[in-house]
């Protein structure tokens, strides 16, 4: 293929991105799909404002796949327009989120958070149900905690594939679709209620997979402190990384490794936190008390 032809691919793919938004142009798009404009954008060093997305009607597969089937994604990250990322606070208000991605289940966490009365919101996976069906329960009974979806496998959400830390994301839209719905289902199964924010394994996604959500209804979830390094900080570490916490963060721990610093780290963060007047809220009142 000649340098030409090469320029001209080039040139193709350059106009499609430019064409590409959430709401391509299938006619079948209805006007509940909300165009690309109205989603929040990420100033760097001015946190966003987040915008919960409105329940739309949209949720079926095959509507969903094939108007995603010719589009390629352009971007993947953590940080990107259409994420969650921190929040504009009314006062000294941090959002705290707990991942359980599989494996195990550090309970002293939550048990700590019920005891002080610290809200917090939990990304719950497929791969942690499956060996903690009766804790979910007990904690969506738990007003304190908000219940959230955390993928089915616990992949990053990609409409192609793409790794980060050695995980291959999701590898097409339908994938993608049953990363999220499969366990949002059974999430509101065990709960009783439909989960509104979507946090993907290792907090990756690609536009394709954001503008997905978006149809569906759903939020994506980011952060902005990695509070326990993915269960591998020192308990130092982790005191020192959230007691840097300012107002608008969203601070993200995991409740899924027992063996880990987490529980102790987070602890006598949280003291600190607490003691200097700071309030703890669920992602949904991050979005509501806006
Ligand atoms: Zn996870």
């Amino acid at each position: 293929m000649g340098a030409r032809a090469n320029s001209k691919i080039a040139l193709v793919l350059a106009i499609a991105a430019v064409l590409f938004s959430c709401s391509s142009n299938i006619e079948t798009a209805t006007e509940t799909i909300k165009p690309l404009e109205t989603l929040p954008t990420i100033v760097s060093a001015e946190p966003m404002k987040p915008t919960e997305v409105e329940p739309v009607q949209i949720t079926d597969r095959k509507y969903i796949v094939e108007k995603y089937s010719d589009v390629s994604p352009m971007k993947f990250g953590e940080r990107m327009e259409g994420i969650i990322s921190g929040f504009n606070p009314s006062g000294k208000q941090i959002a705290l989120t707990l991942d359980a991605c599989g494996g195990s289940y550090d309970r002293r966490i939550t048990d700590y958070l019920e005891k002080k009365k610290i809200k917090a919101t939990l990304f719950i996976s497929g791969k942690w149900i499956d060996g903690h069906e009766k804790e979910l329960k007990r904690l969506s009974e738990v007003s304190l905690f908000q219940i959230e979806n955390h993928g089915t496998t616990h992949k990053p959400l990609t409409s192609d594939g793409r790794a980060v830390y050695g995980i291959s994301g999701t590898r097409g839209v339908g994938e993608a679709y049953d990363e999220v719905m499969v366990n949002s289902d059974r999430l509101e199964s065990i709960t009783g209620r439909t989960p509104r924010f979507f946090r993907s394994g290792t907090a990756f996604y690609d536009d394709v997979s954001i503008c997905m959500l978006k149809d569906l209804g759903i939020s994506a979830a980011g952060y902005t402190i990695s509070g326990d390094g993915g269960a591998t900080y020192s308990k130092s570490k982790i005191i020192k990384t959230i007691k840097g916490a300012k107002p608008g963060d969203i601070i993200l721990v995991h409740m899924n490794h027992p063996e880990s610093d987490t529980y102790e780290g987070l602890v006598a963060a949280l003291q600190e936190l607490s003691d200097s007047g700071f309030e703890f809220i669920t992602l949904s009142e991050v979005v509501e008390n806006r």
